[in-house]
């Protein structure tokens, strides 16, 4: 086992024996400075439940890269107000060997409460897209531009976009991710995705519906499903449908009758 993999387990087993035992985990100084200095980014206060959620890939080595990096990534300070107020980090989760891999902006707080992406409202939304396509949620793979939520001021509620900073410093991770996976398409879910993922900023309006490519991968851009929460018009619905039906058919996948005429 790695270090980073195994201070994760002794991190985990600790956490575990905070949470769930009479008896709290007493540790010297010498040794809590130790550690301290192994994993900065840990704190009394955010040592909790890390998840390390890595399907298993045909080829090991893949799901052994994609633990690496989420490994560091649950312990990543770049941006020390997100990492100082987050429950935990939001990896990205799915099929390592997934054809598509769905990619938004942040997690909001069920997110960041439950360490999945895409668990609230707007992610229920997308899993009844991704099944609409034929897949199942487990057969993709889902993540975010940025790994932690944004923060927002204490006793506000809702969730903030990321700033383009944050976007340019957490980035590096999701180009990892892709590198790893290697999807055959890409769906960028709503402007923030395109600006982290492209750089490019403009209407949703003009940008959705359009083919571009991310490193060589077909990226094919859509509205965010909070969006399609917001706007509970047809129209816009089926435009989000109509867009992942372009993606089915870059996937040479066949479309029914029944998903043709299908409005989510
Ligand atoms: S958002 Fe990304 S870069 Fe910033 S602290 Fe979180 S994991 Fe690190």
């Amino acid at each position: 086992m790695q270090f980073p993999q195994a201070l994760e387990t002794v991190l985990q087993a600790l956490a575990r024996m905070r949470d769930g035992s009479a008896h709290r985990p007493c540790a010297s100084r010498s040794a809590l400075d130790a550690l301290d200095q192994a994993a900065p980014a840990r704190t009394s206060e955010n040592l909790r439940k890390p998840k390390i959620n890595i399907e298993v890939a045909k080829d090991p080595k893949k799901t052994e890269k994609l633990a690496a990096v989420q490994t560091r990534v649950s312990v990543c300070t770049k941006c020390p107000n997100l990492a100082s107020s987050r429950t935990q980090t939001v990896f990205g989760v799915g099929n390592p060997d997934a054809e598509i891999m769905f990619i938004g902006e942040a997690p909001g707080a069920d997110e960041d409460a439950q360490g999945e992406p895409f668990v609230g409202r707007a992610g229920q939304l997308l899993t009844k897209i991704i099944k609409a396509m034929g897949f199942a949620r487990a057969q993709v793979y889902i993540a975010n531009i940025l790994k932690c939520r944004p923060d927002v001021p204490a006793g506000s509620f809702g969730n903030r976009a990321p700033t383009p900073r944050e976007m340019q410093t957490c980035r590096p991770y999701l180009m990892e991710q892709i590198e790893i996976i290697k999807p055959k398409v890409i769906v960028a879910l709503g402007a923030a995705a395109v600006e982290g993922l492209l750089g490019t900023r403009a209407p949703m309006r003009e940008l959705r519906g359009r083919w571009e490519f991310f490193n060589g991968t077909p990226l094919m851009i859509t509205y965010h499903p909070a969006y399609l929460l917001r706007n509970q018009s047809a129209s816009e619905k089926r435009k989000v449908w109509e867009d992942m039906m372009q993606v089915l058919e870059r996937l040479d996948k066949p479309i029914s009758e029944k998903q043709r005429n299908y409005f989510l």
